[in-house]
C-alpha cells in the first residue's frame, strides 16, 4: 500500500486554527449551546480576520460542485471544522444541519437566505437575501432555525467560509429541501484530504 502524498502546507502558519480548536475544545468541555455559540462566534470573528493560515491544498475550488474540507474533527466528535470553497457562482440546495453551526467568511462573500417550515411541511423564507461578507460571522441552532441556502455571492471569484458545527458534521444525516418543502435525506462527506489538524 502507498503512503498517501504529503500535503503541501508551504506559505500557511496553521498556528491561527490550532489556537482556535483548543479554544472551542474548552468551550464544548464547560459551556452551553447559547455560550458557545457567543463566545465561539468571537474566537471564530478572531480567526477569519487574518489570512494566511489555510493551506492551498484547502482552498482548492472544484468547478463541478463546492468542496468542503475538514480542518479539524475533534476526537470525541462534539465538533468539526470545515473549510468551505465555492467557485464562482456556486449554491448549496436548501438544506438543514440537525446541529448548531457557525460561519465565518475568510474570503470573498456570501449570499444566505434562511427557512423555516410551516406546519403542513412547507417551506416559508424568513427575512430576506442577506450579504456575509469576508470577516463577518453568523450562528445557527436546530432550537431557532438552522434551514438555509447559501451562495457564492460572486460569479466571477471564489469566496472561502470557516464552518464549525456541534458534531462530526460530515457524518450527519440530514436533508435537503425541494421547493414544495419535501425533504431528501443526506450525508455530505468530506473532500478526500486528511484533516489539517489531525
Ligand atoms: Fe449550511
Amino acid at each position: 500500500m502507498n503512503a498517501p502524498a504529503p500535503i503541501d502546507t508551504a506559505g500557511a502558519d496553521a498556528a491561527p486554527l490550532h489556537d482556535f480548536v483548543a479554544a472551542l475544545g474548552g468551550l464544548v468541555d464547560r459551556a452551553d449551546e447559547a455560550a458557545i455559540l457567543s463566545e465561539g462566534s468571537r474566537r471564530l470573528a478572531d480567526l477569519v480576520s487574518r489570512d494566511g493560515w489555510l493551506p492551498a491544498a484547502y482552498a482548492a475550488p472544484d468547478p463541478s460542485r463546492y468542496q468542503q474540507y475538514l480542518l479539524h474533527r475533534d476526537p470525541a466528535n462534539r465538533f468539526s471544522v470545515v473549510s468551505f470553497v465555492w467557485a464562482p457562482g456556486q449554491a448549496t440546495p436548501v438544506h438543514d444541519h440537525r446541529v448548531w453551526g457557525m460561519v465565518g467568511v475568510l474570503r470573498g462573500a456570501e449570499l444566505v437566505e434562511d427557512f423555516a417550515r410551516r406546519d403542513d411541511g412547507r417551506l416559508f423564507r424568513v427575512g430576506s437575501l442577506r450579504t456575509l461578507a469576508a470577516g463577518e460571522v453568523e450562528s445557527f441552532s436546530p432550537a431557532t432555525g438552522d434551514i438555509h441556502r447559501v451562495a457564492n455571492a460572486y460569479d466571477d471569484r471564489v469566496s472561502i467560509s470557516i464552518h464549525v458545527y456541534g458534531a462530526d458534521i460530515g457524518a450527519v444525516e440530514r436533508a435537503t429541501y425541494d421547493a414544495d418543502g419535501t425533504p431528501k435525506l443526506f450525508i455530505s462527506g468530506y473532500a478526500a484530504l486528511p484533516a489539517l489538524i489531525p
